[in-house]
């Protein structure tokens, strides 16, 4: 650890030892947070993982619990967020949001029920349905068998070497970035391609990855579980017409209400950051008929917070209760400058 690293941490520590996250979190807490999680389990040791930083085990995710509940927070809907929001409700909340509904959500259920506490699955329908891969389970796959990553398809990949773990992210990393650089066509021809040459069906692959649909419809059975949308191809909003827009945002509501029978009123940006959410989103989520539409970065949700463009508070198992007390507090978000969601600031309806 280097001396200016080592300092930072020091300066954490002791904000939270004499309790002044708390004393910050009074003036800066705002009306409580959502918390924003992708997959729980616990990664096995020595199993390489292209995005550690999604998980949390099912214990640390009782532990978010107990935590956000001895802080003060009652863990609601949210439904019940947004109504507390309309009404200028002052006791702080908290909801638990999970991204992209990936198969290994069905672990939370028991710690929902025995901690009685509610949570939201945003889905991306594409790729339920088959129809849109997710490339980062795709390339995850190939390296952890491969020593090496070659992708096919013009414009020219150099292979990347993929031996250790170190190799494998850095190619992950590379490999991403330059299929998400490729025209939709020539992503069509790489999926064709791993189908023929690798015997990859990346279509099946992306959606095994995911919850099915009876696994989704057995969970928004329970008291515990709600759904929201999150696209139908997992696109940077941003960079898309508004016609296309609104058919991410109103094709995935519909899919899910038809699929799950359960009306859809909540919606997360894929991405969700400041490079793929534009202020002209939250109001076309408002005019999809959304109550809420989350971000994916923020801090806590304040008075001014627009319901169509929440802030989160990301947690995963890297996170400690310290990283988490100062998220909580809105001093991260402070000391950083970095409040995004003031560019969303609640607007009235035209
Ligand atoms: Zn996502």
């Amino acid at each position: 650890m280097s001396v200016s690293t080592h300092n930072v941490s020091l300066v954490r520590k002791t904000i939270v030892t004499l309790g002044l996250d708390r004393m910050a979190r009074f003036w800066m807490g705002g009306l409580g947070c959502v918390i924003m999680l992708h997959r729980v389990r616990t990664i096995p040791p020595d199993t390489w993982e292209a995005n550690p930083g999604l998980f949390v085990s099912p214990v640390q995710l009782e532990i978010l619990i107990t935590t956000l509940r001895r802080e003060g927070y009652t863990l609601v809907t949210l439904d019940e967020a947004c109504a507390r929001m309309r009404h200028g409700d002052r006791r702080r909340f908290a909801c638990l949001t999970f991204d992209d509904g990936y198969a290994d959500n069905q672990h939370i259920l028991p710690v929902l029920e025995q901690t009685r506490t509610p949570a939201m699955i945003y889905v991306t329908t594409g790729t339920v349905d088959r129809q849109v891969p997710l490339w980062d389970i795709c390339l995850e796959h190939i390296l952890r068998s491969q020593t090496e990553l070659v992708i096919p398809v013009p414009p020219d990949h150099p292979a990347k070497p993929a031996r250790t773990p170190a190799e494998k992210d850095r190619a992950f990393r590379n490999g991403l970035q330059h299929i998400h650089a490729l025209l939709p066509e020539e992503r069509n021809t790489l999926l064709q391609q791993l189908k023929t040459a690798h015997g990859i069906d990346a279509l099946d692959l992306s959606a095994r990855a995911l919850l099915s649909w009876p696994e989704m419809a057995t969970l928004a059975r329970t008291d515990w579980i709600s759904f929201g949308a999150h696209g139908v191809t997992h696109s940077p909003l941003r960079h898309l017409d508004e016609a296309q827009v609104r058919r991410e945002m109103l094709d995935s509501k519909h899919r899910l209400e038809e699929m799950l029978g359960i009306p859809i009123r909540h919606f997360a940006y894929p991405y969700g950051n400041w490079a793929t959410v534009s202020p002209r989103e939250p109001v076309l989520a408002r005019q999809c008929g959304f109550d809420s539409a989350v971000l994916s970065w923020g801090g806590p949700v304040l008075c001014r917070s627009n319901c169509h463009a929440l802030p989160r508070i990301g947690f995963a198992d890297r996170d400690s209760s310290i990283d988490l007390r100062l998220r909580l507090s809105g001093l991260r978000g402070w000391l950083k400058n970095a409040l995004p969601h003031h560019r969303y600031e609640r607007q009235e309806p035209q």
